[in-house]
């Protein structure tokens, strides 16, 4: 078989296996993606991924590394846009869910991880199968080394949005990407001709101005990176942009014109429907608008409450106490005085990020009870940092 006729099956075989979009590249090394996130490194604008190093760039962006004899790599793509569900502006004003937080559309299903990861495994056994040859192949997500974007944009999968994603012509960037880096010898596909043109609106609508220049993100300043991987504090002067995130963010997404004309995914995964908010929504692929999370809820979770919710989501990455100071943040956001009583509570909370967090959303809210329990909290409290967090909560004038 010629190299056009296997790569037509491999197509096939993989639309068949459920993905939207199939497309293949070279196993070239990616020189251009690697220098380029060499420099971004050393700028520090990854900073906060302690994994994500020069060792891991340079393995990753040479496929031969990955798969010894590589000489092709398929680009997948799969889509987790279900259609229909209004954009953050066209959900209105809050009404009455103040104290709700928000996750990014990505993870209101299971964790794509295993399910990409099943799928592709599927799809390279079909494969070997139906060429009837053994098939050498390694397959990647998001969280190996592989420079999946980069992949992705060679093959013509999609093309880089200035705000870092993945553009595809017909999912928009509401897709989870796959690579599987293979021996078999297919014909590559080309680069899209396109581009964002003259917009920015993802860079005018970023809240934290993490988009620091057409296609270049610095990850620390990135509500993503603050809300899932960050184990730290958030710094002080990016908690008020957060607003009611508290598990990533897309509003660079929502506002993207691509995005706006996407369709849904050709076969919806059950899996990855929205599963994460109430009760009634467990299992449901009908759920029309983005899921909130309960903030008290959150607040109030033991360790075994977290892992029994979040036991198959993609939430658990940010672990407990960096749900519970996210849950603290997007409250001191919310200005609701119900919020008080909940965070006059997390002031005793076993860790100091979660006791640190709740004083800052007490600065925020203005009511006496909040200043008092402030106040109370500053004579028992022996740890440095949230004494200063406490400090500067009753200095901020707020909770009068
Ligand atoms: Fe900005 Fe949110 Fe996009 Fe990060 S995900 S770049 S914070 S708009
Ligand atoms: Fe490109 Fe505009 Fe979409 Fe940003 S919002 S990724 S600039 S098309």
């Amino acid at each position: 078989m010629s190299a056009a006729e296997i790569t037509s099956i491999v197509k096939q075989c993989a639309l068949d296996a459920g993905f939207d979009l199939a497309r293949v590249t070279t196993a070239e090394q990616f020189q251009s993606d690697r220098q380029i996130a060499l420099e971004r490194l050393e700028a520090g604008l990854m900073d906060g991924l302690p994994w994500y190093n020069e060792a891991r760039i340079l393995r990753g962006s040479d496929p031969q590394q990955l798969l010894p004899g590589a000489r092709s790599i398929i680009s997948l793509g799969l889509s987790y846009f279900t259609g229909g569900e209004p954009s953050r502006d066209d959900l209105g004003p809050k009404d009455g869910s103040e104290l709700k937080g928000r996750i990014a559309r990505y993870a209101l299903g299971q964790d794509y991880h295993r399910v990409m990861k099943a799928r592709m495994k599927a799809f390279v056994q079909t494969l070997s199968e139906r060429l009837d040859a053994s098939v050498d192949a390694r397959w990647y997500v998001d969280d190996g080394p592989m420079l999946d974007r980069a992949a992705a944009f060679r093959s013509g999968l999609g093309w880089f949005g200035k705000n870092t994603n993945i553009l595809t012509s017909s999912h928009g960037s509401w897709v989870f990407l796959g690579q599987v880096v293979t021996n078999l010898d297919l014909s590559p596909d080309q680069p899209l001709a396109k581009s964002c043109g003259t917009c920015t609106l993802c860079i005018e609508a970023c809240p934290t101005g993490a988009i620091i220049e057409p296609y270049v993100l610095d990850n620390p300043r990135c509500i993503s990176h603050l809300t899932i991987e960050n184990r730290e504090a958030i710094p002080t002067e990016l908690r008020g942009a957060m607003d009611d995130w508290v598990f990533g963010c897309d509003i660079c997404q929502d506002v993207c014109p691509v995005n706006r004309k996407a369709a849904p995914a050709t076969a919806p995964i059950p899996m990855l429907q929205p599963q994460i908010g109430g009760a009634g929504n467990a299992g449901s692929t009908q759920t029309r608008q983005p899921d909130l999370l309960d903030l008290a809820e959150i607040l109030q979770m033991t360790e075994e409450d977290f892992r029994a919710r979040f036991a198959n989501s993609p939430v658990k990455r940010a672990k407990l106490a960096g749900l519970q100071r996210n849950a603290c943040v997007a409250m001191g956001n919310s200005g609701d005085l119900n919020a008080v009583p909940v965070l006059l509570a997390a002031l005793g909370h076993a860790e100091s990020l979660i006791r640190g967090h709740a004083a800052w959303a007490l600065g925020q809210v203005d009511t006496a009870p909040a200043r008092q329990g402030l106040e109370e909290a500053l004579t028992v409290e022996t740890d440095p940092w949230v004494r200063q967090e406490i400090e500067a909560a009753l200095a901020s004038g707020g909770a009068v």
